[in-house]
């Protein structure tokens, strides 16, 4: 008699859910590129000097690669350590502007010392979002950080009092001041402070460049170097920094470009509509 042990059987589930449940080759998107067979070692690639992620799907390796929004249309490269560099082609997308008015200047046109704050954050957002951890498997499949309504997607090319700044660079979630924050997915806390326009701000790290972070906050209640299981509380909605209500500014990081959150969720803005009630 033959027995096919259980964790074979659900082997081929579990390696398909390595991979996030969309991808996209568009500025904010995420590329996926086979590498071939999955046998030896795990392939190291970079992009833009970034390492990328490496995950096994189906028997083969996949090279996992954000995006940046500042990505031009056309034609990106991939370097491995051993070999030629291997090419993609970024398709173009185009976002939608939007117009926000933000009663404090100060939060739109910093003053000298803000400045200095500001160039100082900078370097420790950086080195959070540049951040390498090695593990051979990473959860990309997330659940919802807030229950609220979705007040500002993706990638939106942004005027503050009619000056043109960077595109959201994540979703915002509107919900009560108050409302806990909940870890999308396992992962370990590497930083946390309370920066000039991000405010009280949270930075998790899921493994191999993927890295999430939670701004505005009202309160924080993890620690750098404290381990999060998804679902856990992190912290509460709030409205520190640069923002026009109580909200959670949600950004994920993939190799240092900031891609779309809802590239995590089968439906992302399906779960927040339902859910959106305020
Ligand atoms: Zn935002």
């Amino acid at each position: 008699m033959k027995i096919i042990p259980l964790f074979l059987l659900l082997l081929p589930l579990t390696l398909q859910a390595a991979l996030p449940p969309h991808s996209k080759a568009v500025p904010g998107g995420i590329a996926i590129i086979d590498l071939g067979p999955a046998s030896g070692e795990t392939p190291v690639l970079h992009y833009k000097k970034q390492r990328v992620m490496v995950q096994q799907d189906q028997g083969r390796w996949k090279a996992v690669v954000g995006i940046p929004l500042a990505a031009k249309p056309g034609t990106e490269r991939l370097t491995p350590a051993k070999g030629a560099p291997l090419t993609f082609t970024v398709q173009a997308k185009d976002y939608a502007t939007q117009h926000l008015t933000i009663k404090n200047k100060r939060k739109v046109n910093p003053n000298k010392q803000d400045m200095t704050r500001i160039r100082g954050e900078r370097g420790r957002i950086n080195a959070a979002l540049t951040h390498w951890r090695e593990t051979a498997e990473v959860k990309t499949h997330f659940i919802l950080p807030v229950q609220g309504r979705l007040s500002s997607p993706f990638g939106l090319r942004r005027y503050f009092n009619e000056q043109p700044r960077k595109p959201h660079s994540g979703i915002d979630i509107a919900a009560p001041e108050g409302t806990p924050i909940r870890a999308p997915a396992a992962g370990r806390v590497i930083d946390s402070g309370n920066y000039f326009f991000n405010g009280k701000t949270v930075f998790l790290d899921h493994g191999q460049g993927l890295v999430t972070m939670y701004c505005h906050m009202n309160r924080i209640d993890v620690t750098p170097g404290q381990t999060v299981t998804q679902g856990e509380v992190i912290g509460a909605v709030g409205q520190t920094g640069r923002v026009t209500g109580p909200h959670l500014h949600w950004g994920v990081s993939l190799n240092d470009a900031r891609v779309d959150p809802a590239l995590f969720f089968e439906d992302l803005e399906g779960l927040l509509s339902r859910n959106g009630k305020l």
